[in-house]
């Protein structure tokens, strides 16, 4: 049977919009040292907006906009919905791409008035063979680039900002006693290194694709010392959720398998509330020893 103070530790987290799915869990999270963290949703908003387009000679902005968004409008990604919602909708509809593909952590590919596609990041570029500048590594922001027909067409740049709370959240880690705190992105490492050197966070892995997530993951875990939190809301965190001692879901605008795979649910989407939970488990494992 589970001990009386364990209900009372699930209402009070409860009541913060921290729900435990067991109170196995609350005992377990007391016991974390090392919390990794994703970038895109989790430590920032996961809400892109447009703020430049560069296309390469022989395109027009309007084109390399317009290829990207129309392409962008068969997926789900943050960054598609930031592209396709900064074109008016009535020019949205004059083509549809074909055969779309979506290549998770890259981008997509289609074919749009007989033409092949790609938008997306350097990787995908790079998959299949086509060259860019390689100044564009170096631009702390994200970018999307295009190619048409195997020929490079620009890129547009996206930018997402830090939630409110997320230096708090990591400062509140470290005071609860996480002596590592990790985080992991398929987003390019010049903008992963500059947000982990804005909220003081050791260390920060970019670039990585969603196996080369779970590869980083099972670096940190592999120690048995270590108990390790991982804190996703992406569908490429569900397997890392998984391997966590204790999976934590940002579950306000989180995807249902990142919920569904977690052992905790932030509802309100706010990092501080991850130390809340810790210190919620701390109090409830005082009342029931
Ligand atoms: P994160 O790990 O930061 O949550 P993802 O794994 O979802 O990010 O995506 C990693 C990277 O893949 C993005 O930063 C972006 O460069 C690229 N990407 C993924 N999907 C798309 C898309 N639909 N359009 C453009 N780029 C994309
Ligand atoms: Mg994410």
């Amino acid at each position: 049977s589970i001990p009386l103070g364990y209900f009372g530790g699930i209402g009070a987290a409860s009541r913060q919009g921290i729900l435990f799915k067991g109170g196995n869990y609350l005992d377990a999270i007391t016991r974390i040292n090392t919390v990794v963290l994703d970038k895109t949703g989790t430590v920032t908003k996961g809400v892109f907006e447009v703020q430049d387009i560069i296309p390469e000679e022989g395109f027009s902005k309007e084109e390399l906009l317009h290829a990207v968004a129309i392409v962008e409008t068969q997926s789900n990604h943050p960054i598609a919905k930031a592209i396709v919602s900064s074109v008016p909708k009535e020019r949205i509809p004059f083509a549809q791409p074909v055969n779309v593909k979506e290549v998770a952590g890259q981008g997509l590919e289609a074919e749009l008035d007989g033409k092949k596609i790609l938008a997306g990041n350097m990787k995908l570029l790079e998959t299949n063979g086509i060259a860019y500048p390689p100044e564009v590594a170096d631009i702390p922001e994200t970018t999307v680039l295009c190619a048409v027909d195997g020929k490079y067409a620009g890129y547009i740049v996206v930018a997402d900002e830090l939630k409110e709370d997320a230096k708090v959240a990591v400062e509140e880690l470290r005071k609860a006693g996480i002596k590592d705190i990790v985080m992991l992105s398929g987003d390019k490492q010049a903008i992963v290194s500059k947000l982990a050197g804005e909220l003081g966070i050791d260390r920060a892995y970019g670039d990585l694709l969603p196996e080369g997530k779970v590869q980083r993951f099972e670096e940190l875990s592999i120690n048995p010392g270590n108990k390790v939190s991982f804190v996703g809301d992406g569908i490429n965190d569900a397997p890392v959720l998984a391997m966590s001692d204790v999976g934590i879901a940002m579950g306000g605008l989180g995807s249902d398998v990142a919920i569904e795979t977690a052992d905790v649910v932030i509802q309100t989407d706010q990092p501080v509330k991850i130390p809340m939970a810790i210190r919620i488990g701390k109090a409830t494992r005082q009342i029931v020893i």
